[in-house]
């Protein structure tokens, strides 16, 4: 059965392009019925802080990513690591090198100018350890195979051969008794038993050695996956610039978790023109081969659209406790009763406007004003003589509304308009104003049938006084 694994590095915050990597692991094994496990490559201990190993579980917990098991720390494994180092020593697939770094040194200035990477030049492969300098701890190399070709059968690039002459024999294990990532990653992705591998493509190149070493150890090499980039809105490869930031940036900015993942899903995957699946729709319908081979774009446009989509499509009370601590923040004080019931009467409306919770929480102040209103300045220029002596005229027409609800008061405007011979757009406005102090704001007979009569006509007297 399937198992995959996301395998990040904790470097303080869950990027995009980690999340996406996380989500197409997560949305394959759960389609699959199979299983997804969490590694953290946590070996460079300076950078691996508990805090930036948090920062990843609170991205991927917000997206709703859950990960079976505990998270496994790649450098708690050192000692298993070690032990294979040795193994393949023992078996000869490894050899010690004492190369000095001033030999090293010499290769790397060989190198420069010929356009080609340094190669170590296997001096120690089939040397006699006996000839060891002294004072020179060794590193431990692959014995990479110098000929024929590694073939990767990618579920995504198709068939990657390398010749085998183009892989060298990299260091398993440092000279301070460390193991390196291209050893670890083998070794935890057997023992966890992983069976696809899905990452970024910028792996691709090590996947043909991690083969090799797969291959010497007698182990079965899982199926690689190497996904794309994702590309900024320019075509270069995503930075911090383009907004390639924590996933919680995104929440602060006001995206619901449902519309990141929905949006993350698209970013280089696709099925037919569907843009809205739901966690299920995408479990059922994933593949690896539909995966695209070029970068995705990076598109904060579309991922707005979805965004409105699932705030419409979210529940109300869901949507004011989201808004409720930016709400409180802006308004500078606790919400109260009344206006927790304004809020959840008029979320209905409010949602149908907004792309993010920012703007959410910014709409929802309409039901935050205490009177007297203090009117902004547009809304205190709609607000001129004869506007304030034309709320005069209507109050005693609202005031003889039965129903208090939208219909009944959108009639009633009208009907008042008709006989003024005004138009609804003129008396509309006003009473917006008059009420909300604003000059922007849901159906305004919306936003009266949620204040009801004793509020909405209070405020329209300080107005027309
Ligand atoms: N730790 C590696 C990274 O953060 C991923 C290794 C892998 O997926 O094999 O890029």
């Amino acid at each position: 059965s399937v198992v995959t694994r996301f395998a990040p590095s904790p470097t303080g915050f869950l990027h995009i392009g980690g999340a996406r990597t996380a989500l197409f692991n997560w949305v394959f094994a759960r389609g699959h019925g199979g299983k997804f496990l969490l590694r953290i490559e946590d070996t460079d201990l300076k950078r691996s802080t508990q805090e930036a190993k948090d920062a990843i579980f609170a991205g991927l917990t917000w997206l709703g990513l859950d990960w079976d098991g505990e998270a496994v720390s790649q450098a708690s494994r050192r000692d298993r690591h070690a032990e294979v180092a040795e193994r393949l020593l023992a078996e000869g697939r490894a050899y010690r090198c004492y190369a000095t770094q001033d030999e090293l040194a010499a290769m790397r200035a060989a190198a420069e100018g010929t356009g080609k990477p340094w190669r170590y030049d296997r001096r120690w492969r089939d040397r006699d350890p006996a000839e060891a300098p002294e004072g020179v701890a060794p590193v431990i190399r692959f014995r990479c195979p110098l000929d024929g070709e590694t073939v990767i059968e990618d579920a995504v690039q198709g068939r990657v051969t390398v010749p085998n002459s183009d892989l060298h024999d990299l260091i398993i294990m440092r000279s301070d008794g460390t193991p390196t990532y291209m050893l670890s990653v083998v070794v935890d992705d057997h023992d966890m038993g992983v069976t696809h591998v899905i990452r970024g493509d910028d792996h691709l190149t090590n996947a043909a050695i991690q083969s090799q070493l797969f291959q010497a150890l007698g182990w079965a090499v899982p199926v690689f996956a190497h996904i794309p980039l994702i590309h900024g809105p320019d075509g270069k490869k995503l930075s911090k610039r383009h907004g390639a930031l924590g996933v919680e940036a995104y929440r602060d900015m006001g995206f619901l978790p449902e519309a990141m993942r929905n949006y993350l899903m698209r970013l280089g995957w696709g099925h037919g023109d569907m843009e809205v699946f739901s966690s299920d729709e995408a479990q059922a319908l994933f593949r690896l081969d539909a995966i695209g081979r070029g970068a995705a774009r990076f598109d904060t446009a579309k991922l707005e659209s979805l965004n409105a989509h699932y705030i419409k499509a979210s529940d109300d009370d869901r949507l004011l406790t989201l808004v409720t601590p930016s709400l409180e923040a802006h308004i500078d004080r606790k919400i109260d009763d009344r206006e927790r019931t304004r809020l959840t009467a008029g979320m209905a409306g409010l949602k149908e406007r907004a792309k993010t919770l920012v703007d959410l929480a910014q709409a929802a102040t309409v039901y935050t004003g205490r009177r007297p209103l203090s009117p902004d300045d547009k809304a205190a220029r709609q607000l001129d003589d004869t506007a304030r002596a034309m709320l005069g005229r209507l109050i005693p027409r609202l005031d003889a509304v039965e129903t208090w609800d939208e219909d009944a008061l959108g009639a009633a405007v009208r009907a008042f308009a008709e006989e003024e011979e005004l138009k609804v757009g003129k008396v509309a406005p006003a009473v917006r104003a008059a009420v909300t102090g604003t000059t922007v704001s849901p159906s305004v007979f919306q936003v009266l049938a949620v204040f009801g009569r004793e509020e909405t006509l209070a405020r329209l007297r300080d107005a027309a006084a």
